[in-house]
């Protein structure tokens, strides 16, 4: 797993965590697909949500970023 780090966010606000305040995270990307999306939107069902997941209350943040 890579480092925490600071996270900007697409209006320019700094990210903090909505838990602990804390802003370092770690980032990922995770499938959105649910069972039973594939049939009707394909492209919805592969996409990515961008996860950043605090460095010490592990609260995991949820963006839709392209
Ligand atoms: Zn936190």
């Amino acid at each position: 797993m890579n480092e925490p780090d600071q996270v900007i966010l697409p209006n320019g606000e700094l990210l903090h965590c909505v838990v602990c305040k804390n802003d370092r995270f770690y980032q990922n990307h995770w499938k959105l697909q649910t069972t039973g999306m594939t049939f009707f939107n394909l492209d919805w069902a592969n996409r990515d949500a961008t996860c950043f997941v605090c460095d010490t209350c592990s609260y995991i943040h949820w963006f839709n970023l392209l």
